[in-house]
C-alpha cells in the first residue's frame, strides 16, 4: 500500500515537472520580422519559434494596430524596413503584464486588418500574418495597368510578364544567397524594356515589386489585361549544382484537362469569358466544347510560342535540355491566354548563379526571350494588330544539334514546306546557316 502510495505521488511530481518543463519550452520568440507592400495591402509577418496564441485590437487617434502574444520575448531588436513597410511608419514592443509582449504597428492611416497564424513550411517555421487593407482605397490601384484597345487595325500585342515568387516567397536560393524572386524581378524588368522597344509590341508587368501574388491570381490578372500572351520568368534549382541551362515549359495537355473539368464545376467561373465567348448563357454541353476548343488552341499557340523562346534562347546559351519541356505549372493554366514559363538558368549553379545576378547578362536573356516571343507573333499575328499588317519573314540560326525535323516541330511547319520555302535538296543543315521559316 504504502509502495503504491509512493509511486503514485513519484509520477504525480514527474508529470508536474513535465508540465512545467513544457510551459518553460513554450515560450516563443520572435525571431524575425518582415515587411512588404502590394499595390492592395501592406502584410507584415512575424516569424515565431514555436505557435502561440495572440490578440489583435485595431486603435484610433493616432491610427494603430496592437498584438499581443502569450508567452513571447523578442530575440533581438525588429528589424524594420521603411522603405517597403507601406502603411505601417513604425514599430514598437513592450511588455504590458508578466508573459505578455505587446507588438504596436503604428499606422499612416486607419486599415482593415486580417490575421493568421501560419504553420511550418520548408523555408519558413510558425508565422503570424497581419494583413493591412488601408480604408480610404487609395493605394487600391489595379496592380497592372489597364491597357488601350485601340478599334483601329494596328493595336500592339500586349505580353503580361510574371515575375516568380515575391515577398515572403523567396524561391530558390544560390549557393551565395541570391534569392530567386529578385533576380527574375529584375530580368521581368530588363524583357519589359525588350518587348516596349519592338514595333507593335507592349508589356506589363503582374508583379512590379518585392510581394506574393497567388498563382491563379497572376494569369487572371494578364486574362484582365486582354494580355495575348503569358511570360512567366523563374529560375530553376537542383540538388547537384552541376547542373545548368535554361528551360522553357509549356502546360502538359493533363493539367489543361484538369484544369478544364474544374472551371466546368466551379460555377463563378461559368460566367466568365473564354477565348471571347461567355459560358455562363450556353448549356452545359455547348460550354464544354467551346471550353474545349478554346483550351486546345491555347495550347497549340503556347507550344509554338515555347518553340520559338527556346530556339531563340538556345541561340545565346545552353539550354538545359534539347527540347520545349512540359509541365503542370498551375500559373499555365490560363484557358484562353497562351502561357510559357522560362526558368532563365539554374541558381543553384554557382556561375550560373553569379550571371543572373549580372545586369549584362539579365540585359542579354531577356532580349533573347523578348526575340523569341517577337517570332511567335509574327509567326502568327492575332488578327487586328499591327504586327498582323507589318510582319516580316523570320529566320532561324541554326545551331549545334538542331536538325530539320526539330527545327519544323517547333516552328510548327512541314519538314516539305521548310526546305521548300529554303531550296534545301536535302535534311542537310550547316551549323551557322540560316533558315527562312515560312508563316503560318
Ligand atoms: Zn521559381
Amino acid at each position: 500500500m504504502g509502495t503504491l502510495m509512493r509511486t503514485m505521488t513519484i509520477r504525480t511530481v514527474i508529470a508536474l515537472l513535465t508540465s512545467m518543463i513544457a510551459v518553460q519550452a513554450a515560450a516563443a520568440e520572435i525571431s524575425a520580422f518582415r515587411v512588404w507592400t502590394d499595390p492592395e495591402k501592406t502584410r507584415a509577418v512575424l516569424d515565431l519559434t514555436e505557435r502561440t496564441e495572440y490578440r489583435l485590437f485595431t486603435l484610433q487617434n493616432p491610427d494603430r494596430i496592437v498584438i499581443d502574444i502569450d508567452n513571447a520575448g523578442v530575440a533581438e531588436s525588429l528589424g524594420f524596413e521603411p522603405d517597403h513597410a507601406g502603411v505601417i511608419t513604425s514599430v514598437r514592443h513592450g511588455e504590458p503584464e508578466k508573459n505578455t509582449l505587446r507588438v504596436v504597428f503604428d499606422l499612416s492611416a486607419a486599415t482593415k486588418t486580417k490575421s493568421f497564424l501560419l504553420e511550418p513550411t520548408a523555408q519558413y517555421g510558425h508565422r503570424l500574418v497581419i494583413d493591412l487593407y488601408p480604408e480610404n482605397g487609395s493605394s487600391k490601384a489595379e496592380p497592372v495597368k489597364q491597357v488601350a484597345r485601340s478599334a483601329e487595325n494596328d493595336r500592339k500585342v500586349v505580353v503580361a510578364i510574371d515575375a516568380g515568387h515575391g515577398g515572403e516567397d523567396p524561391g530558390a536560393l544560390g549557393p551565395n544567397r541570391t534569392r530567386e524572386k529578385d533576380v527574375v524581378l529584375a530580368i521581368s524588368r530588363e524583357l519589359k524594356k525588350a518587348i516596349d522597344a519592338q514595333p507593335g509590341m507592349q508589356a506589363v508587368m503582374v508583379r512590379d515589386g518585392d510581394y506574393y501574388i497567388p498563382h491563379r491570381d497572376r494569369y487572371e490578372k494578364a486574362r484582365k489585361n486582354r494580355a495575348d500572351l503569358f511570360v512567366s520568368i523563374h529560375a530553376d534549382a537542383f540538388t547537384k549544382s552541376s547542373v545548368t541551362g535554361s528551360s522553357v515549359f509549356v502546360l502538359s495537355s493533363g493539367g489543361a484537362s484538369s484544369e478544364f473539368a474544374r472551371r466546368m464545376a466551379d460555377s463563378e467561373n461559368s460566367s466568365d469569358l473564354i477565348g471571347g465567348v461567355t459560358l455562363g448563357d450556353k448549356d452545359e454541353m455547348l460550354a464544354s466544347v467551346l471550353l474545349d476548343l478554346s483550351q486546345s488552341a491555347t495550347l497549340e499557340a503556347s507550344n509554338l510560342v515555347a518553340g520559338t523562346v527556346f530556339n531563340s534562347m538556345r541561340s545565346v546559351g545552353k539550354t538545359h535540355k534539347n527540347t520545349v519541356e512540359h509541365a503542370n505549372f498551375m500559373v499555365l493554366k490560363s484557358p484562353d491566354v497562351p502561357s510559357i514559363l522560362v526558368e532563365t538558368a539554374f541558381i543553384s549553379n554557382p556561375s550560373e548563379e553569379k550571371r543572373l545576378r549580372d545586369p549584362a547578362w539579365q540585359k542579354k536573356i531577356a532580349g533573347a526571350i523578348a526575340n523569341g516571343v517577337q517570332d511567335y507573333f509574327y509567326l502568327s499575328p492575332p488578327p487586328g494588330t499591327w504586327i498582323a499588317a507589318n510582319r516580316q519573314p523570320i529566320r532561324h540560326r541554326v545551331v549545334s544539334g538542331d536538325t530539320l525535323g526539330d527545327i519544323a516541330s517547333r516552328y510548327q511547319v512541314t519538314v516539305y514546306r521548310l526546305r521548300s520555302a529554303n531550296d534545301l535538296q536535302s535534311d542537310v543543315i550547316r551549323v551557322g546557316s540560316e533558315l527562312v521559316i515560312p508563316t503560318i
